[in-house]
């Protein structure tokens, strides 16, 4: 967590958070109707209580980081052919991302982009363009590119990855969140 804030600190310009969600059931992670509280005809949302089969939840969540780091590579690619073509000598990344597993048991993927200079944005438009496209067919869902029209100070964006992290509880003490522990008890 802190080595995330020190490197939005250092960078210091203008960044924006996109999220790459888990995709849904049509991609096999089908929903626990013994677990459902709602009434019958309802359909199945985190929101309201519903949770992945565990061993699909499991299976995603085992298998997805491995998916990741390939679409990430095919879709950095794509963002540095894209602006060449534009004529710059560029290669962009990721300021950040983490992980967080989310109410109904998979994980999503938070990431911060810089967002500083022309370049950075045309970067950035293009990477979440090549997610868009190429996510479902890696066993990802949706990622929204709202947030890329409205960049923030990067520091911003590390304060709310860090909520997700570990959070302050009523009575003042600390406490990790699900998301921590959970990793933590990977083998
Ligand atoms: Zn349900």
């Amino acid at each position: 967590m802190r080595k995330i804030r020190e490197n939005l600190r250092t960078y210091g310009g203008l960044a924006c958070m996109c999220t790459l969600t888990a995709p849904g059931q049509e991609a096999g992670l089908i929903w626990d109707r013994n677990v459902c509280t709602h009434p019958e005809g309802v359909t199945c949302s985190g929101m309201i209580g519903c949770k992945v089969l565990p061993k699909a939840a499991e299976l995603w969540n085992e298998h997805s980081k491995s998916w990741w780091r390939e679409l990430n590579r095919v879709a950095k690619q794509r963002a540095d052919r894209a602006v060449r073509q534009l004529g710059h000598d560029y290669r962009g990344g990721l300021l950040a991302y983490e992980w967080e597993l989310q109410k109904r048991g998979v994980s999503h993927l938070h990431f911060v982009l810089g967002m500083e200079s022309g370049v950075e944005r045309a970067w950035a438009f293009e990477y979440v363009k090549a997610l868009r496209e190429l996510g479902p067919r890696k066993g990802f869902g949706y990622v929204d590119a709202k947030p890329l029209r409205s960049p923030q100070v990067a520091e911003k964006a590390a304060a709310y990855i860090s909520k997700y992290l570990a959070k302050w509880s009523a009575d003042g003490s600390f406490e990790v969140t699900e998301t921590v522990q959970v990793s933590r008890n990977d083998p």
